[in-house]
């Protein structure tokens, strides 16, 4: 298959840009529900306050279930050292986040790993979840790079909110990335540079694809 593009399928039909997390000042589950794009996607996403909402679903167990998945594993990102270290470099380069309303799951195609659907201002970042489940997705990105599941995962979810925080299109996205882990790797010995070493190749291969298909 091409690179899987962790938004291979919204890219290709350019459906994220027009995704738009909806008119602000309702409570978002409301809005959500009310997705204004004939959104075809199923979806669940737990919000700030723990509310869940699934719409769409024609499996709303499982997309629930996979929501809450995603939302641990995003909290533990979060809290972990790694992190920690980039959101801390994404602040320090002046970026500008958009605010995360919830994590969850979502049907995103067959290709797609995680995305963030946003408006440019506030998203949902999401895990692919249509049978196969986020974690198995992240397995198999891991594969076709040639690297360890959890580097994949930290680069998933670094590339994720690499988009929270402002970047984007894939190319600047891959390209603001790559800049990071390039420095982690000059920062780090070992084990932790040589991991840093491979994302940042992957991000780089990646932000060429990105230009060359676009
Ligand atoms: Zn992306």
């Amino acid at each position: 298959m091409t690179l899987a593009s962790l938004e291979q399928a919204l890219g290709g039909t350019g459906y994220y840009a027009s995704t738009t997390a909806p008119e602000p000042a309702l409570p978002f589950s409301n809005s959500v529900n009310h997705f204004p794009y004939g959104n075809p996607l199923g979806l669940s996403y737990v919000d700030q306050k723990g509310n869940v909402t699934v719409q769409n679903s024609d499996r709303p167990y499982e997309h629930i279930r996979e929501a809450g998945t995603m939302e641990q594993i995003v909290n533990e990102y979060l809290r972990s050292a790694e992190g920690h270290k980039f959101i801390q470099y994404a602040q320090s380069r002046g970026n500008n986040f958009m605010e995360l309303l919830g994590v969850g799951a979502a049907d995103l195609g067959e290709n797609v790993v995680a995305a963030v659907m946003h408006d440019g201002e506030k998203g949902i970042l999401v895990g692919n979840y249509e049978g196969n489940d986020f974690y198995s997705r992240v397995q198999q990105l891991a594969r076709q790079y040639g690297i360890d599941s959890k580097a994949a995962l930290e680069y998933t979810l670094t590339h994720e909110f690499g988009h929270v925080a402002g970047y984007d299109t894939e190319a600047r996205n891959e390209a603001f990335i790559k800049d990071y882990f390039i420095e982690r790797a000059a920062e780090t010995g070992g084990a932790e540079r040589q991991k840093y070493m491979q994302l940042a190749a992957v991000a780089e291969y990646r932000e060429q694809e990105a230009e060359r298909t676009n």
